[in-house]
């Protein structure tokens, strides 16, 4: 008889994962009860912990309390919702922009409003889970492509006799710190009358101009067949997501999308602290000091069997489960917490320890951490 006690086969141990951190303190984590150097976060400017973004979240907590009560469709929009829409189009360089929960409910919402079973979804095979997910989600025909593979994405899209079409990518790599061609992407986009879907949660605050990410970079925004999706939670140090893209498509989304309109709308104190990061990023030096870190970092891991990356993600490669839970557990032993990213969340035989690096961190915390990436 199965009951709630067997109804899951144990997992091998090696793959089993349960890490309790006791506390985030800035670049500490506590861990087991010692306090290690975080390489691990994607708060890559350190802006969660920033006294501006403190204090605008705990001043909208004090004006209006804490959670938002409903989801916006029921309880309506605070009106911080759309300055911060606002300010995130026009950063980005787009008509509209939408805030939804997570980068999760974003993209399980968002491809589930987009396409359905008259829709050929096209899709790098290294895309994040919720993009995986929402695909599936939204019943349409879809094609994986071998990552950053453009011929044989193009051959795919050739061959499709489907209704409507869309192009699925991650910009920056979350596991790799690799990039998309979103330039090539939008010319296929055109040459194949498809839309495009750029999900650069990581490219944001950490590449090109003032941080703008990928999109911006490749002079794209705004492009009458291209959405990009980004999140709060990493370089924007808060919580939350939102989706850009022409004022007709935003607006049929807010209609449409089920993760919005039935979940609760974000918190206004996520909103203000995420705001306040979006100020300090504009008016400070900080994606140059993580820039900065970035070709440092290069240049000191000559030789070590790092894979191609010129982002903020620095992965480590070690192939077997067991070589990158060792390394891991070994870096811990001498005061760094980076963790091992073992599949499923990367394909089978290809662990990795994932260092990612902070404009908090100080050239020392990188002398030190390559040392010890030496010894492995
Ligand atoms: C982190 C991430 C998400 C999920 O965002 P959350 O706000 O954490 O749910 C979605 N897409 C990509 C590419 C991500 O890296």
């Amino acid at each position: 008889m199965t009951d709630s006690r067997n109804w899951f086969e144990p997992l091998p141990s090696t793959r089993q994962r349960k890490l309790l951190a006791s506390r985030r303190d800035g670049l500490l984590i506590t861990v087991d009860g010692q306090r290690l150097l975080n390489f691990a976060s994607n708060d890559y400017l350190g802006l969660s912990t920033h006294p501006k973004v403190c204090q605008a979240a705990q001043d909208a907590i004090n004006e209006v309390g804490l959670g938002s009560g409903a989801s916006r469709l029921v309880s309506g929009d605070d009106p911080l919702l759309h300055e911060l829409e606002q300010e995130l189009a026009t950063w980005k360089g787009f008509e509209a922009c939408l805030l939804v929960g997570s980068g999760m409910l974003t993209n399980l919402g968002l491809l589930q409003a987009l396409a359905d079973r008259h829709t050929h979804i096209f899709a790098d095979k290294l895309n994040h889970a919720s993009l995986v997910d929402g695909a599936r989600l939204s019943g349409a025909q879809v094609s994986r492509f071998p990552h950053l593979n453009l011929e044989k994405l193009e051959q795919s899209i050739e061959k499709s006799g489907a209704k409507q079409r869309v192009i699925v990518s991650d910009g920056v790599f979350s596991m790799d710190g690799d990039c998309a061609d979103v330039q090539a992407l939008i010319s296929l986009a055109e040459r194949y009358d498809a839309l495009l879907l750029i999900d650069d949660a990581h490219g944001t605050g950490t590449v090109g101009q003032q941080g703008k990410g990928l999109v911006a970079e490749a002079g794209i925004a705004g492009h009458k067949r291209l959405l990009e999706v980004g999140t709060l939670g990493k370089a924007l140090g808060s919580y939350g997501a939102y989706i850009l893209g022409t004022k007709p498509m935003i607006e049929g989304l807010r209609q449409r999308m089920r993760t919005l309109m039935y979940s609760t709308a974000l918190p206004v104190s996520l909103l203000a602290g995420a705001q306040a990061a979006l100020h300090l990023i504009q008016t400070t030096e900080v994606v140059e000091r993580l820039e900065s870190h970035v070709n440092y970092f290069l240049a000191q891991a000559q030789g070590l069997n790092m894979m191609p990356s010129t982002t903020a993600i620095q992965p480590l490669w070690l192939g077997s489960d067991e070589s990158a839970l060792e390394a891991s557990r070994a870096l811990r032993a001498q005061g760094y917490f980076v963790p091992a990213i073992r599949p499923p969340t990367v394909p089978e035989g290809q662990s990795r320890l994932r260092i990612t690096l902070s404009a908090a961190h100080q050239k020392k915390d990188i002398d030190g951490l390559i040392k010890a990436l030496r010894t492995l």
